[in-house]
């Protein structure tokens, strides 16, 4: 399976999901990568992205995709973050 193919059939609400996170009515959350008071990371189901809008945090600056979750959540290489999203399918 090629990464393009992960992306296509994990969706981040899976991975959310996976996580026990949850996301607000608004498409909010608290970032689970930085400690975070506000619901600071939006979550985009269509693009199936997030993206953390605080600058204290490590992830943030730039859409964060299903694999890109994975590793920061888990903190495994991209290589261990694709083959766990493999597993999430
Ligand atoms: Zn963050």
């Amino acid at each position: 399976m090629t990464i393009p193919e992960i992306k296509q059939n994990l969706s981040i609400t899976t991975v959310l999901a996976y996580y026990g996170l949850s996301v607000n009515g608004n498409n909010r959350m608290c970032c689970p990568f930085h400690n975070d008071t506000k619901p600071s990371m939006e979550v985009y189901p269509k693009s199936d992205t997030v993206f953390c809008f605080s600058s204290n945090c490590e992830a943030h600056g730039k859409p964060i995709d299903v694999i890109d979750f994975v590793m920061h959540q888990e903190k495994l290489s991209k290589h261990e973050a694709i083959l766990k999203c493999k597993s999430l399918l």
